[in-house]
């Protein structure tokens, strides 16, 4: 295994043992964050890697040392072959993890239980209805509060990803942190990244400071700590005083988190990306499709990833060149 594990490490010396991958780029919610307004172009089937050639790749990779797969798109739950995948995959000596927006939560809650898929984040943006329709464009914010609470009735209790945009939900911070009194839920908070298609601008970005400083100006800067971050977190953590559940940022925009990042991500068209990032993709669905090895792909790819965020620095002017990357809901999140 170890002689193999230098398929998955960078030039860099990260090992990328935590595989991400999107089982289709189609959703049934619209958020104008994750995809442009038009929607996606609409692709044959045979652009798509199939269930069989998802799971050849999840063992080769397992078989190398990869530890953790997460399940993602578009709506992970809208692929047809869902349950089939995440069983196969559920047999491998990994973590699976699951990112999902919830709507479909209840049709799988006995199958999670199941295969003991119990790491799932969900992702909701806003505690308001109607801000959560224009956000998402579909009405199904109570379908979805539900089944965060069925999910918790069930013994999993999911991390709920909340991306902080200016002037939309950045005066919800303190509700959603208010959630984790009571329950040992664990909230994150995303800054908001550019895509193609997402009118992205950095004044739209609610950064890392400026959540920490609407905690501090609620809570006061002694009721809430610091909790550790695990070696790969992407997430900065923190708990107010006494309260049951967590609260974390991820930063991408202002603090990247380079230095630890273990992850690979497959796209739902077969393509190997080393960063979100990073506008370069290594075809993986070809050599599957022609019996080729696929490692090669693997290490090509792996060798090519830079040091900071696809070499874009955050002090960079033109970090608005991150849009030329694929949007959100086509890389798989
Ligand atoms: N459909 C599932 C969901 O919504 O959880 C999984 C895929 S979604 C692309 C994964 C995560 O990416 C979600 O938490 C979503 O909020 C986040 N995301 C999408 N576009 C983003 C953006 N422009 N900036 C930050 N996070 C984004
Ligand atoms: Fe769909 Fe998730 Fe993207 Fe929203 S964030 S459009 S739910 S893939």
């Amino acid at each position: 295994l170890e002689h193999k594990q230098e398929y998955l490490t960078d030039n860099f010396g990260r090992v990328h043992n935590y595989l991400r991958i999107s089982l289709t780029e189609h959703c049934n919610l619209r958020c104008f964050y994750c995809m442009p307004e038009e929607g996606l172009a609409i692709r044959n089937k045979e652009t798509y890697l199939t269930a069989s050639e998802i799971i050849k790749t999840a063992k080769a990779l397992t078989a190398i040392g990869v530890n953790k797969i997460r399940l993602t798109g578009g709506e992970p739950l809208i692929r047809k072959e869902f349950t089939e995948i995440a069983t196969e995959l559920s047999r491998l000596p990994i973590e699976l993890a699951l990112t999902t927006n919830g709507i479909l939560v209840h049709k799988h809650i006995e199958f999670f239980k199941e295969i003991g898929l119990t790491n799932i984040n969900i992702s909701l943006d806003s505690l308001d209805p109607n801000k959560n329709l224009l956000i998402t464009k579909r009405d199904y914010f109570k379908q979805i509060r539900d089944n965060i609470a069925l999910l918790i009735e069930n013994g999993i209790v999911p991390k709920l990803n909340v991306v902080v945009m200016r002037n939309i939900n950045d005066n919800e911070i303190i509700d959603f942190i208010e959630l984790t009194k009571l329950s040992s839920i664990d909230v994150r908070f995303i800054e908001f990244m550019p895509f193609n298609g997402n009118k992205w601008t950095l004044d739209k970005c609610f950064s890392f400071d400026e959540i920490i400083h609407a905690v501090e100006n609620h809570y006061g800067r002694n009721h809430f700590k610091t909790i550790d971050d695990g070696p790969n977190s992407t997430s900065k953590n923190f708990r107010v005083k006494d309260y049951k559940g967590s609260f974390g940022i991820i930063s991408s925009i202002t603090k990247p988190f380079c230095e630890g990042c273990n992850r690979i991500r497959l796209t739902a068209d077969g393509k190997l990306k080393n960063c979100l990032f990073s506008s370069s993709e290594f075809d993986m669905l070809t050599p599957l499709r022609e019996g080729k090895e696929i490692l090669p792909v693997l290490k090509n790819c792996l060798k090519n990833k830079k040091e900071v965020r696809a070499g874009i620095l955050p002090k960079d002017k033109n970090i608005e060149l991150l849009e030329l990357n694929r949007s959100m809901i086509s890389i798989g999140g």
